[in-house]
């Protein structure tokens, strides 16, 4: 009789696809379940764990990266691999994950952004927030974006904390944020930038702004920035009324939008403009790249399901903007071999485990956690009771395993699978490693970090560190010893 799988004799192998919060927060309840041995890897397509919390949360906003800590002491369990610079649907597939574990779950949140669905949406200038924030974090998918800074003005469509960011990152004083983990090649562009007018466009009405007032107060708080908001623009129709009475957030966040009107422009440098009930209707081009935005107005209506919907009023303006950054939401993106449902952008699940869409059964032994399991929305601690959730669910499915081979779960076995495609492996040591070696990076800039930009740099740093060991432990075996004769 093969030994019980979930025993130290054979622990339950389990692949995590995705370092981000979601995938961390499912590794920690595995290895927080009692009588359970648990081996886990940890992938990710990056050589760096952490997902949005490195490559999303804002560079003047470093004490929320602090949630890294967290990450980085359990990844030092034994019972956990990272394996970065292994990205599932190239390096690996959906069939090897099948073989070599008894459980999987996908953790990949959303890489790719909604669209407006207005002409001029691919004109040069025009820039979904995941091109653009990445960019500024520095993910090496996004490096190379070189947005054009060079206008007087830029639109930011949306009006959640993300549209909050790229607003405060474009209006912020570059000065401020030189002493941030910024991008190099973005903290260059925005010393350089001309912009001075931020319009940020909300298409409802200020109760119904997604963003939290901590956020939206903040962009009152920034040295050289006027917050720019007409009264008119506040007035709270019969139906929003209802919902503010009912909702704490948008009440807090209509008391800082009503100080911000109040205090008006102040005549400082650049000004941020929050205008509500606009949607924009065409990006227009001019010298064949973003010249305009064209916006109409908007009045609410009620729904049958209670929330306002933004109806167009005919009225149009044109705004003389010169680059648009839309912040109207992220979207995942399907897997190989995976289902994927289209309309949500997520992966189809019920109760954590992936559904086939032929049978509607789930697929034994595969789940979802995060963003991509329950669309992008929630702040990374939202991320930890969904991932206890998720391992609850594989925790409960225990008993109806069907287990990987023994040979097949042998974490040797999937690192022979690995060296045999020639994946070089970025080890939780390794990590570590450019880690510190960001870290010193940044020191003598006063900095948290000048981050590595690109993969083949991040892999070339680990080589000249590989050699630098060997070197020094090449030298320590020949040096001579003084007192030997
Ligand atoms: C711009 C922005 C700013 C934010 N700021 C804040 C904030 O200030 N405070 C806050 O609390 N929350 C913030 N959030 C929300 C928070 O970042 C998310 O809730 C959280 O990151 C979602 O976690 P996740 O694990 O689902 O996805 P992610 O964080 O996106 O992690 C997914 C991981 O999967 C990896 N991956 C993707 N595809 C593959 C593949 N094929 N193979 C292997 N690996 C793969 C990715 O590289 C990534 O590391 C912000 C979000 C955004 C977009």
């Amino acid at each position: 009789m093969p030994p019980p799988v979930g025993t130290p004799e054979r622990p339950l192998r389990v692949a995590i696809v995705g370092a981000g919060p979601s995938g961390f927060y499912t590794a920690a309840a595995l290895l927080a379940a009692a009588g359970l041995e648990v081996s886990i890897d940890l992938f990710d397509r990056l050589p760096a764990p952490h997902g949005l919390v490195r490559y999303g949360v804002a560079p003047d906003h470093p004490k929320i990266k602090a949630v890294s800590r967290v990450f980085e002491k359990l990844a030092l369990d034994p019972r956990l691999r990272f394996l970065g610079n292994v990205e599932v649907g190239r390096d690996l597939r959906h069939g090897d994950l099948r073989r070599h574990y008894d459980q999987v779950v996908y953790a990949v949140g959303g890489q790719s952004d909604r669209q407006l669905g207005v002409p001029g949406e691919d004109l040069p200038g025009s820039y979904s927030s995941t091109e653009f924030v990445a960019w500024y974090s520095s993910h090496p998918d996004f490096i190379d974006l070189e947005p054009s800074l060079d206008c007087a003005e830029a639109a930011v469509v949306g009006i959640g904390n993300v549209a909050m960011d790229v607003a405060r990152i474009l209006a912020r004083d570059p000065d401020e944020l030189a002493a941030t983990d910024i991008a190099d090649v973005a903290l260059d562009a925005l010393r350089g930038s001309r912009i001075r007018d931020v319009h940020v466009l909300a298409r409802r009405g200020a109760v119904q702004a997604k963003c939290s007032p901590p956020e939206l107060k903040e962009l009152g708080e920034m040295a050289g920035v006027d917050v720019v908001v007409d009264p008119a623009e506040l007035e709270i129709d019969e139906a929003s009324a209802a919902e503010l009475a009912e909702d704490r957030q948008a009440q807090k966040n209509l008391e800082i939008l009503r100080a911000f009107a109040d205090r008006g422009r102040t005549g400082r440098p650049r000004r941020i403009h929050l205008r509500f009930l606009v949607s924009p209707v065409e990006i227009v081009e001019r010298d064949g790249r973003v010249g305009a935005l064209r916006i109409e107005r908007n009045r609410l209506e009620p729904t049958d399901g209670g929330a306002a919907r933004a109806v167009g009023t005919g009225e149009f303006e044109t705004l003389p903007v010169g680059m648009v950054v839309r912040a109207v939401g992220y979207r995942s993106l399907p897997l190989p071999d995976l289902p994927f449902d289209d309309r949500k952008c997520i992966i189809p699940n019920n109760r954590n485990r992936i559904l086939d869409p032929q049978t509607g059964r789930p697929q034994p032994g595969e789940y979802v956690v995060g963003w991509v399991k329950r669309g992008p929305t929630g702040l990374i601690g939202s991320n930890k009771p969904d991932g206890v959730e998720t391992a609850a669910a594989m925790l409960e499915d225990l008993p109806s395993l069907v287990p990987a081979s023994d040979e097949n779960a042998a974490p040797a076995a999937l690192d022979r699978l690995l060296a045999g495609r020639g994946v070089r492996v970025v080890t939780f040591a390794d990590w570590q490693r450019l880690d510190r070696l960001e870290a010193e990076r940044g020191r003598p800039q006063g900095r948290p970090r000048v981050k590595l930009c690109r993969i083949a740099e991040m892999l070339a740093a680990l080589e000249d560190v590989d050699r630098d060991v060997e070197a020094f432990a090449r030298a320590e075996v020949t040096v001579e010893d003084p007192d030997d004769p």
